[in-house]
């Protein structure tokens, strides 16, 4: 039929129109079709399916990030914890883990609560420590090592080649949280690392209004396989929607990224020197125990997350938090706009996080405005 012959109710209700899909826009397209057609002959050459395991629009994006981490395939989830904890899932009850002992606090619940319940025998160690690494491996035993770097909030490093291949040797995956030091900064995958995740909520879509979750993987392999049916039957997908948000926000990852490291580097040097301030820990300051090792595996840059120890313990903290104006208070990291947390307020007790920290999530502001603002508020 032609589309003057069909009716306007058939019109409406199929959405037709005479252009279909060849607009040729700037803009890739946003395709929010939750099913796709059969060919004629009962298959589906397009291999688009179903939306939990297949959409054109998130498949895009899984391509683009596939790319900047060098990786063979990535998946997007609905959330970094989605995307985290789905790896834990594809390995098998009694499987050992070794994970950070400061990471981010609340997958570090998860696996202390939930993923040993489930059967994960966990094993948190210092993770910047190579010796303790290694003693904590059990050949054949151990399946996953989980690192991150710069790891929340304190920015330990963690040296991924070596991590690597003590996993390797011992018939271990190596998975890293990429979050902070973003594809811009350190590409984990080819450092050795067997799968890199990121909280895309953070410095990916870098405009605090898309929460997803990534994975990339060096091969695909079984375990890719698991964690990919894994996604698919929890139903644990980006919508297509936030998929097109979030590589909106991608456009200009390396653009934001150069600034707020550039931002961060000036800000830590600024209150290294300051007499409210007890402690700078940013990667790119000579005292961190991380300097030399971020220098190696960081490249342009040691990121845009820094924090501060405050004279005067957790009160003191808090009430520099309160004065702020620029810097907004709260929680999350990698957005344009400025961020403060009195951290183990957050994270609550047990947290390994001295009381008197600030952690600060620079944006692309002016950064000598920045500065004036913490500043005043750190001025008695
Ligand atoms: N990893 C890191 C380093 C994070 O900072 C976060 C969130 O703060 C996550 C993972 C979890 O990501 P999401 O909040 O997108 O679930």
């Amino acid at each position: 039929m032609t589309f003057s012959e069909i009716n306007p109710e058939t019109l409406l209700a199929q959405a037709l129109d005479d252009h279909q899909s060849h607009a040729d826009g700037i803009v890739p397209a946003l395709h929010l079709s939750t099913t796709f057609i059969r060919d004629d002959d009962n298959e589906y050459r397009s291999g688009l399916v179903y939306a939990r395991p297949h959409n054109p629009t998130t498949q895009h994006v899984e391509r683009i990030l596939a790319r900047l981490e060098q990786g063979q395939e990535a998946f997007l989830f609905g959330s970094g914890m989605a995307a985290a904890t789905t790896v834990f899932l594809a390995l098998k009850p009694g499987d050992h883990v070794i994970a950070p002992v400061v990471m981010y606090w609340f997958l570090r619940k998860w696996l202390a609560g939930r993923a040993s319940q489930w059967g994960l025998d966990v094993s948190f160690v210092a993770m910047e420590d190579i010796d303790a690494v290694k003693a904590a491996i059990r050949p054949g035993i151990t399946r996953l090592i989980w690192v991150e770097t710069p790891a929340n909030p304190l920015w330990g490093l963690t040296d991924i080649r070596r991590v690597a291949d003590l996993a390797h040797a011992a018939g271990a995956k190596l998975a890293v949280d990429s979050t902070v030091a973003t594809p811009v900064l350190t590409q984990a995958l080819t450092l050795g690392a067997d799968i890199v995740m990121h909280s895309a909520t953070k410095y990916l879509n870098g405009h605090s209004d898309v929460l997803a979750g990534a994975l990339v993987t060096k091969d695909a392999d079984d375990f890719w396989q698991a964690i990919r049916q894994i996604r698919t039957d929890l139903g644990a997908v980006l919508s297509p929607r936030d998929a097109a948000q979030l590589l909106r926000g991608m456009r200009t990852l390396h653009l934001r990224v150069r600034e707020s490291c550039r931002s961060a580097m000036t800000i830590a040097l600024h209150y290294s020197r300051h007499p409210a301030i007890a402690e700078v820990l940013y990667p790119g300051l000579k005292t961190h125990p991380g300097h030399e090792l971020a220098s190696q595996q960081m490249i342009g840059g040691y990121g845009g997350m820094l924090s501060i120890r405050v004279k005067g313990g957790a009160v003191a903290a808090i009430r520099v938090a309160a004065k702020l104006q620029l810097w907004k208070r709260a929680t999350s990291l990698g957005g344009v706009e400025s961020l403060v947390e009195h951290r183990a307020s957050m994270e609550g007790p047990g947290t390994p996080v001295p009381d008197d920290l600030l952690r600060l999530s620079v944006g692309i502001e002016n950064c000598h405005d920045l500065i004036a603002d913490l500043d005043r508020a750190l001025a008695v």
